[in-house]
């Protein structure tokens, strides 16, 4: 279509407008790229209630999009850190037995750290690939990759049966509703009095009840 001088102008003038606007758009979104990448990856923090002899994992769904891993990967982490069955039900994660939530944060942090955090450079941007069988963890950002490290004890070699009387160092891991120290160790829930997360205390197991650890202070 042939153009008129008078509409050319304006036209010339929208194009300008476009381009700048463009350029204006590409600069800003090279930024807003840059300040997502390098903002703070914060997992949502769990939440999670006692339900009757079980536990739900009310945004399972939520964290499970924030670390871009399969549900069924995390589940499946989950259950085998707790030690327990349990099923992905909606958005929810629905575990058998009443745990902290304090142990759920910390589960979901180890796996973050194990299978999202890139250790080279700390960011999130990985992908789980397989390598013949060895699990990779890939970074998009910087490229490298590492093995998925092997699960390792969160605190002291796990005895597989405890036994009352015996003396152990532990490391206390969270905190009951009742104030007693937690420490999560293979199937044993152990309660220890008067200790904060982080603490290393040497215990005495005083009771054990079912997965119920009970101890008492060891003299240092
Ligand atoms: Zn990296």
């Amino acid at each position: 279509m042939r153009k008129s001088f008078g509409c050319r102008a304006p036209l010339y003038y929208t194009t300008m407008t476009d381009s700048y606007e463009n350029l204006l758009k590409q600069a800003y979104s090279n930024i807003t790229e840059k300040s997502e990448s390098s903002e703070r990856f914060v997992v949502p923090e769990a939440k999670a209630y006692v339900e009757g002899k079980t536990t739900v994992l009310e945004n399972f769904t939520e964290i499970v999009s924030k670390v871009r891993r399969e549900p069924d990967h995390l589940m499946k982490f989950l259950l085998g850190e707790l030690g327990t069955s349990g099923k992905i039900d909606g958005n929810r994660a629905i575990f058998n037995g009443k745990f902290e939530i304090s142990l759920l944060k910390m589960i979901i942090k180890s796996y973050v750290e194990d299978y999202v955090i890139c250790s080279e450079c700390g960011k999130p941007d990985t992908r789980l690939v397989k390598d013949d069988r060895v699990m990779l963890l890939r970074c998009d950002a910087c490229g490298s990759h590492r093995p998925v490290r092997k699960r390792k004890a969160r605190t002291e070699p796990v005895s597989e049966n405890l036994e009352e009387g015996q003396i152990m160092d532990v490391e206390i891991q969270s905190i009951s509703k009742r104030g007693d120290g937690v420490v999560k160790m293979g199937r044993y829930i152990m309660y220890v009095a008067n200790s904060k997360p982080g603490m290393k205390v040497k215990i005495r197991i005083s009771r054990i009840s079912g997965s119920i650890v009970f101890t008492e202070r060891a003299e240092e």
